[in-house]
């Protein structure tokens, strides 16, 4: 076969030059392939790296208007076959442009041509040869220095050299041209957590639950989606394992993504000790150097296993014989900037196209997903009991307004104030537990723990604080922020939530000969800081850890035997209609973290709702119940699963632009909506919560639909407006079912 025609998608993020473009293949590079990177002239540019997407014999495209392409850039293919396919899924799913979908594929690194290397020097000559050298001159240089160095230990880094003897460039220089020494590159090969040494653990005998959902992953030929429910330490995780390693004994390979918080380096040991070296871990906080050299074991088939977060799904592997998304209910399965995929669709995707299982495994499950699997859309898998035998551990719920009327106005309640003295005094260690959002936007009352809410909608109002208002973001309803509470009169009503830093202080002010750990936002930045501060507590140099979620999956704390959750409301009464099901996902979550130990361990939840039924399921570990209640919520009030909300933000440094052209596509959307009535629930354009953020003027519009036949093309007509938009010095952002409404 030999092809004249390369279609080449360039690598410019620009909408203009969002299509395939035609090239002339040269003879010399008959060996092209699709999925290939290549140079090509591109417009005023001489050289710009582009990927082919297909070959042909023919082109429409006239021959004077051709241009050749430059060269080839890798030897091999890094966009396989499926990928293409992919890509073009994506580009339609997601509103993407082709470039920006190749940009997830292959990391910067690779892209910027750059390929990692390290740089070595070695003689050039004899010993003999060089100790004369050394004699001629004259001892103490730089030059003098290096010889002898690399006499002494042979090949060297040049960084490592330059440690040794200072900046050295020149000096190197003048010894090349010498031919004295020479200076050669080498692949830098990293592996990340590779400083922990992998030994091979034996797989655990499953029980019987257990093997029942091994058997039924492993009987699955072909595509099969797979909702796992499993209580926390059901023994989820060795169910994975096992799955895996029959997969690629087989001959296939496995991709398992993991929320991005919990891919811990104890997660990443525990795999490897199982699972053997052939593993690749691709990680946000990995150095761009490091994700390369992954992406290389991946790509060169030496890597069969991939872990990873979000953007793992996009690993360039062949075969895939399994996929595994751990922890599925969290959010951060969906990318939260444009393109803005769900990875966990993407998953689907790619096992539709490799015909292999794929399960998603939580002990909360996403209420949709539980809801999709009761429609058969997925096979559901249950695993109700603690792997290890022992019961879940108690729950008890500690009324905060009873307290406030008692004359108890702290943070701690006394029955948490009285556990937590018992545990640090027995030696043992405590967790306590704020919602992500310490400082919320609903404000409530600290006597009656009434949150003002919507008269339409169910949620809490939310506090703008540059209008002084409460405004409801699914109907626009809005009134000014109360005096007093409307429903008892107290005067302590505010906006709530104590943050993680103010229960600190609180702690060491009461405790201050204990040590305690906070884990947050503020104190996690850096690859490996999770790990460092979860160590203290493992190791006992702390006895109390304060952290905003239950990140602490993949270690465990023998010693902890009291959970605290200071503030369920916290999180319950956040304007989302998801607060339900995250409020009863983090008690169950931080739960599992309590009674590990040879004693059962104390569960505190700390609620002004101690009647609502989230608290109540929560505190009985009962999720159908929860579901049966939450699902019959959202059917009467127009949530999803069977609704779907819509919103565009529209942000400018000129509060004009963003406002006019917030109204201009708002009335171009009510037009286009005139053809669906029957779907359309709600529109409304407004100001968006946060009216100003970072210089920049926001606007919104807010639309929610019925989830039904229509709503995917309505969609699409929305981005076609939202296209449409002049973009100048304008940022349109379009978002379904958001997680953040700011
Ligand atoms: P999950 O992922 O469901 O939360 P894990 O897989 O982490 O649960 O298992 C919880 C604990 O139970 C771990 O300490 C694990 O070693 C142990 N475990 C799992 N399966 C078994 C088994 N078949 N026999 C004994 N212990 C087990
Ligand atoms: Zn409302
Ligand atoms: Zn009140």
């Amino acid at each position: 076969m030999s092809f004249c025609y390369a279609q080449v998608i360039v690598d410019l993020n620009n909408k203009e030059v969002d299509r395939e473009f035609t090239y002339l293949v040269p003879q010399n590079m008959q060996n092209i392939k699709a999925g290939m990177r290549v140079y090509v002239p591109f417009g005023k540019q001489k050289r710009l790296e582009g990927i082919v997407v297909s070959l042909s014999e023919k082109t429409d495209v006239k021959q004077n208007l051709l241009k050749p392409i430059l060269d080839i850039i890798d030897e091999t293919v890094v966009i396989n076959q499926e990928q293409l396919t992919l890509a073009k899924w994506m580009q339609k799913k997601y509103h993407a442009k082709a470039a920006e979908v190749f940009r997830l594929f292959v990391p910067s690194d690779m892209r910027k041509g750059k390929t990692q290397f390290l740089q070595m020097l070695r003689l050039k000559q004899n010993s003999e040869q060089i100790k004369q050298e050394l004699e001629q001159m004259r001892s103490g240089t730089k030059a003098y220095r290096i010889l002898s160095t690399l006499l002494e230990y042979s090949d060297m880094e040049k960084t490592q050299m330059m440690h040794i003897v200072g900046e050295c460039y020149e000096p190197l220089k003048k010894l090349c041209a010498q031919g004295l020494i020479e200076i050669y590159n080498v692949p830098r090969q990293r592996s990340p957590y590779l400083d922990i040494i992998p030994k091979q653990d034996e797989f655990l005998t499953l029980n019987p639950t257990q093997q029942k959902t091994l058997d039924a992953i492993l009987n699955a030929q072909k595509y099969t989606p797979f909702l796992l429910h499993g209580v926390t330490g059901s023994g989820k995780t060795e169910v994975y394992m096992q799955a895996i390693n029959k997969v690629v004994a087989n001959g296939k390979t496995a991709i398992v993504l993991v929320p991005e918080i919990s891919l811990t380096p104890q997660i990443v040991l525990n795999f490897r000790k199982k699972l053997g070296s052939n593993i690749a871990i691709l990680h946000s906080a990995l150095a761009s150097g490091e994700k390369f050299d992954e992406w290389k074991r991946i790509l060169s088939g030496e890597a069969k296993i991939v872990i990873g977060a979000r953007s793992a799904i996009f690993a360039p592997l062949e075969n895939i014989g399994l996929i595994i998304i751990d922890e599925e209910h969290e959010n951060s399965y969906v990318s939260d900037t444009h393109p803005r995929y769900d990875a966990i669709e993407v998953a689907k995707k790619r096992a539709r196209y490799n015909d292999c299982p794929i399960v998603l495994g939580s002990a909360t499950p996403s209420v949709n997903r539980y809801y999709q699997a009761m429609q058969e859309e997925y096979i559901l898998l249950q695993m109700p009991k603690r792997a290890n035998g022992k019961e879940m551990p108690k729950v008890q719920v500690v009324d905060m307004a009873l307290e406030f009327s008692s004359g108890n106005k702290s943070i701690f309640s006394r029955e948490l104030y009285e556990k937590m003295c018992k545990t640090l005094v027995s030696k043992k260690q405590l967790m306590l537990f704020l919602n992500r959002r310490g400082y919320s936007s609903f404000v409530m009352c600290r006597a009656c723990g009434e949150t003002i809410s919507c008269e339409n909608c169910d949620v809490s109002l939310t506090y703008h604080n540059n209008v002084d208002r409460l405004r409801c973001h699914y109907c626009g309803y809005e009134i000014p922020l109360p005096k007093t509470c409307p429903s008892c009169g107290s005067k302590f009503i505010k906006q709530f939530g104590a943050g993680t830093q103010k229960v600190e202080e609180e702690f060491v002010r009461l405790f201050p000969q204990n040590k305690v750990v906070r884990m947050d936002v503020d104190t996690t930045r850096g690859k490996d800081a999770h790990y460092h501060i979860l160590k203290q507590l493992a190791s006992g140099q702390a006895q109390a850890l304060i952290g905003t979620q239950m990140i602490a999956k993949g270690h465990d704390f023998p010693n902890v035997e009291l959970v605290g959750v200071i503030a369920a409301d916290n999180m319950l009464r956040l304007p989302d209609y998801r607060s339900r099901e995250r409020t009863f996902s983090l008690i169950t979550q931080v739960s599992g973290r309590a009674g590990r130990a040879q004693t059962s361990g104390n569960v505190i939840v700390q609620t002004y709702s101690p009647k609502h039924f989230v608290i109540e399921c929560a505190s009985k570990h009962d999720y159908k119940s929860f579901y049966e209640r939450e699902i019959e919520e959202r059917r009467a009030a127009w949530y999803p699963p069977f609704a779907r909300f819509v919103r565009i933000l529209f942000s400018s440094e000129d509060a004009q632009k963003s406002f006019d052209a917030s109204f201009d596509a708002f009335s171009s959307v009510r037009t286009m909506l005139e053809d669906y009535k029957q779907s359309l629930l709600y529109s409304e354009r407004s100001g968006a919560p946060i009216n100003r953020l970072k210089e920049m003027y926001r606007n919104q519009i807010l639309i929610k639909l019925k989830e039904d036949e229509f709503c995917d093309e309505i969609c699409d007509k929305i981005f076609e407006i939202v296209k449409s938009v002049d973009k100048r010095n304008l940022y349109c952002d379009i978002q379904i079912n958001p997680v953040n409404l700011f």
